[in-house]
């Protein structure tokens, strides 16, 4: 049974200390109380035919989306424009991060038809980029990069045009599990650092810094024409300088595109909220990225690694930044 997602607006249970408040233009951090909630951290609740039809889809065809399983606060507006992250390879992850709110345990046996189920549904809904991300299946040696591959080319067949954005487990750093991925050749391969090195054994006890760094750095030496993302969460206890020598980092690494978005606790079980970023902390943030030579960098509170993914393709694609697959594939003119 999902949670009820809307919960997370009840300030219980983001936090017991969140303390709501309504007028924006006035809010201010104060010192004594970081964790006061700051009234930009709003859900929009869902509604509407194509929600509907959304969650109609996604029951039908027995699938999982990230949006739900993870309580994304965006779920309202992202399925009320039509779209969704798909959730592989089952609702149960072989790994406990201390930010997330996947259920961890013995997952089920990988379901192979999954791929094409998916795919039906991305052409149903039309989509022209898509999102596909997966727990971590450390119980298979591969971590089920096959399945990445397949449901590549399968959207390919079914919905061509359509752009694919994989966010990848680690593979704990598999060379060979990642190349099963590139060689499918999706247009953005994503892996989320989530926090910085210090924290990075805290948040994320069975991950690994020097794995996520070498999933983003070989897949841009494995195929420089797949665009790589990365994402940070804010408000887990690091400080700004912090995340800025993480950006850094990857910005070393060659990656393209970044997320940065708020830290929401999803329950008191999990890591506990340090403190808000203001609005113009994410905005400092987003410049700071560009200067560092990111082709694009969504930063805000509710920002999510999934969070506009088509708007950014459409945008990465106007400035010539992304190479579609069919346009890789179109024949050169002679
Ligand atoms: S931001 Fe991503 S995970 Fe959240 S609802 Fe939108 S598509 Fe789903």
């Amino acid at each position: 049974m999902v949670p009820d997602i809307w919960s997370i607006d009840v300030s219980d249970t983001i936090n017991p200390e969140a303390i709501p408040v309504t007028d924006a233009a006035d809010w201010q951090p104060d010192p004594k109380h970081p964790r006061r909630r700051p009234p930009w951290i709003r859900v929009k609740a869902p509604s509407g035919d194509t929600y509907e039809n959304v969650r109609g889809l996604m029951r039908s065809k027995a699938l999982h989306t990230v949006c739900e399983e993870a309580q994304c606060p965006n779920l309202g507006e992202c399925w009320g424009a039509g779209t969704a992250t798909f959730l592989m390879m089952g609702d149960t992850c072989t790994r406990s991060c201390g930010f997330c709110d996947i259920k961890t345990g013995r997952p089920s046996p990988l379901d192979w038809a999954e791929p094409n189920r998916i795919a039906q549904s991305v052409r149903a809904m039309n989509l022209q980029h898509v999102v596909i991300t997966s727990v971590n299946r450390d119980d298979r040696p591969d971590g089920g990069a096959p399945l990445f591959a397949m449901v590549i080319r399968r959207i390919r067949q079914l919905q061509p045009g359509c752009s694919i954005e994989v966010l990848i487990p680690d593979f704990k750093g598999s060379e060979v599990a990642l190349k099963i991925v590139m060689d499918a050749q999706p247009e953005i391969l994503n892996h989320n650092v989530e926090t910085v090195k210090r924290l990075f054994k805290k948040v994320q006890p069975q991950d690994n810094w020097e794995w996520a760094m070498a999933t983003l750095s070989n897949a841009k030496k494995m195929d420089p024409l797949v665009l790589t993302k990365s994402g940070i969460m804010l408000g887990l206890g690091e400080t700004f300088d912090e995340v800025v020598e993480t950006m850094q980092a990857l910005a070393d690494i060659n990656v393209d595109i970044l997320t940065l978005g708020q830290y929401l606790q999803p329950s008191n079980k999990h890591l506990p909220i340090e403190r808000y970023y203001t609005l113009e902390e994410f905005e400092e943030l987003r410049r700071i990225g560009l200067e560092m030579g990111f082709k694009w960098v969504e930063s805000g509170p509710l920002v999510r690694s999934s969070y506009h993914a088509d708007q950014q393709v459409r945008a990465l694609s106007k400035l010539n930044f992304i190479q579609l697959h069919s346009e890789r594939e179109a024949p050169s003119g002679d």
